[in-house]
């Protein structure tokens, strides 16, 4: 069995092919979606997932989400104390989806294929099988986002060779892919995007507008005030999703808290008004989308079909802007939040060879040029620094490309493969990947070849190999950032710093969810629902203590309803923050 799974900036889903056709999994909540925000609680467990997000609002340093943008980097987070890479963060992501899946499909499921932007790079993707690897899985395939919504679509079963976009934004990053289609082959002609750009960004603009309509600047209030602007950044994400189906939608102001009160200031934004405010996160999207046409030699005319991914693609102006660029309405037929994951589920049907899933040949690109230092010769002396491009974006792949160097030293013994991936004629423009030494080259006049060969596979993990051709001495041993996988010993010492965490008893998932909930809830009721709500959380917990399920069951139904019918939006007014 293997399993597919969308590891998404905002949320993560996984899904499986079933006998009758591909099929998402619900979390411990009931819930497709997983938000990909990890917490650390008071008790000092972990928290995944929905519980995160609610701890997130009331105490925003205890946690984290948004993580896949530093995915391959040096960033760290710090959690309550403790600090965590990108990819660990992910790997709690992945272990919660693997948990939840095998629950629900009663087995223990050890492999995965996991899709990623079309855009990440080498070092990106390597994280990513990393993150899965720490989640216990064994990474089958690593595959482009958009490539799995048009295998979702089934792009691939026409007949008539068509050309198809897919404009995949999401709560990060954005991504646009040219595609080619025709009689079970899937080629993506080329593809484009940007990591920082997606739906948060909408919402960000948003709260920035309040903020500075109000003479405060987003920055300073998030130092001083975290807890207002993780409200009011919550409050406008909701006022957006309003937006993409109504013509205005209001939203309260909280205090510094982040409490919000029955007095508390409305503000009202109209379609038109957050349509014009986002405008300049809308053309960022079409630079990409024109590169990638260009790449492809398309032009917008010749495009059969739109397709639209990721939840910000409900934006009323996402599909205006589209239109006009295309002359034709995108797609939306399916679940813009799942065609990702089920693409996935199906590709992960295709790697264990499933029977019920015809062959698709799906055939991705490059997306960066990849190449290496070199030095080229001014009047009798080297200059380094110059990019010598092996394998130029957008080619397909699996590719190998070879190419001959030479040393520029007499007696040159060892010569160090700078490899870099980027557009920029200069290496200082453009992003170091890794670095291969090759030595015993034998003494000699300058001049000495030496063949270096480029193979980028079809997860869009490169190997460079070298050879010295007089002697034919072979080295490969890639020294690169991120290795593709991590050798044994590395994976237990990972394993291990993440055995030292304490999870959460998953079973126990939601009753915790609720407690979180109910937590942040406290804060924004008036005094008299307070003390219904305190009560019922401390019934609640009793009974946990209790062990006795059938009090369980009832203290916690009790709770639930009457945190669904509160209005979080009465209350006293709030002295402490004054917006006026
Ligand atoms: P994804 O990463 O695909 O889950 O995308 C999630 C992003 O889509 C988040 O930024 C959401 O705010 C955004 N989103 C989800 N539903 C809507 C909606 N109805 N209108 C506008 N944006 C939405």
């Amino acid at each position: 069995m293997i399993v597919g799974i969308d590891l998404g900036t905002t949320n993560s889903l996984i899904g499986w092919m079933s006998p009758s056709g591909p099929e998402l999994i619900p979390n411990v909540l009931g819930e497709l979606l997983t938000p990909s925000a990890v917490g650390v609680d008071h008790g000092g467990e972990l928290v995944v997932g929905a519980g995160a997000k609610s701890l997130q609002v009331t105490h925003p340093e205890r946690c984290a989400a948004v993580f896949k943008r530093s995915m391959g980097t040096e960033t760290r987070l710090t959690l309550a104390g403790r600090v965590f890479s990108p990819e660990e963060l992910s790997s709690l992501v992945l272990r919660s989806l693997r948990q939840d899946a095998e629950r629900h499909l009663n087995q223990t499921i050890e492999e995965a294929v996991i899709t990623v932007p079309a855009y990440f790079n080498d070092i990106q993707r390597k994280a990513t099988v990393r993150a899965g690897e720490l989640a216990g899985f064994r990474v089958r395939r690593i595959i482009n986002e958009p490539t799995a919504a048009a295998i979702a679509y089934g792009l691939h079963e026409t007949t008539a060779e068509r050309i198809a976009v897919v404009y995949d934004l999401g709560g990060g990053t954005f991504d646009v892919s040219v595609m080619d289609q025709f009689e079970g082959v899937l080629e993506v002609k080329a593809s484009a995007g940007e990591v920082f750009l997606g739906g948060e960004d909408f919402t960000r603009a948003l709260a920035g507008k309040i903020l500075s309509s109000k003479g405060h600047s987003f920055e300073q209030m998030e130092a001083r005030y975290p807890r207002l602007v993780a409200r009011l950044l919550y409050e406008c994400e909701n006022a957006k999703r309003r937006l993409s189906t109504q013509e205005t939608a209001s939203i309260r102001l909280p205090d510094a808290e982040g409490v919000i009160h029955e007095k508390c200031e409305n503000v009202t934004v109209s379609v038109s008004e957050f349509a014009e405010l986002t405008a300049p996160l809308i053309h960022r999207s079409r630079l990409p989308l024109q590169r990638a046409l260009s790449d492809a030699g398309i032009r917008p005319s010749q495009v059969h079909e739109v397709i639209l991914v990721g939840g910000a693609t409900r934006m009323p102006q996402v599909r205006s802007m589209l239109e006009v660029v295309f002359g034709k309405p995108p797609r939306m037929s399916l679940n813009p939040d799942h065609v990702v994951a089920i693409g996935a589920a199906v590709q992960a049907a295709l790697v264990s060879r499933d029977g019920s899933v015809s062959e698709i040949v799906v055939t991705d690109v490059a997306p960066f040029t990849l190449g290496v230092e070199v030095s080229h010769e001014f009047q009798g002396h080297y200059r380094s620094g110059y990019f010598l491009p092996l394998i130029s974006r957008n080619t397909p792949v699996p590719v190998s490309r070879s190419e001959i160097l030479s040393t520029i030293r007499a007696n040159q013994t060892v010569i160090q493969l700078k490899i870099y991936q980027g557009e920029s004629r200069r290496v200082e423009d453009n992003v170091r990947i890794g670095e291969l030494s090759v030595n015993g080259i034998p003494s000699g006049p300058p001049g000495q070849s030496i063949s270096v060969r480029f193979t980028y596979d079809q997860n869009g993990i490169l190997e460079v190999d070298a050879m010295v051709q007089e002697t034919g001495a072979k080295f490969s041993t890639v020294i690169l950032q991120g290795t593709a996988s991590l050798t044994s010993e590395q994976i237990r010492t990972a394993l291990e710093k993440m055995q030292s965490l304490k999870f959460h008893p998953r079973d126990k998932e939601e009753n915790r969810y609720i407690l979180l909930t109910a937590d942040r809830l406290y804060r924004e009721l008036p005094p008299r629902f307070r003390d219904i709500l305190g009560s019922l959380v401390l019934e609640f917990e009793d009974s946990l203590e209790s062990q006795d399920p059938a009090r369980i069951e009832e203290s916690r139904s009790q709770l639930q309803q009457f945190m669904k019918n509160v209005d979080p939006g009465s209350g006293p007014d709030s002295e402490s923050w004054n917006w006026s």
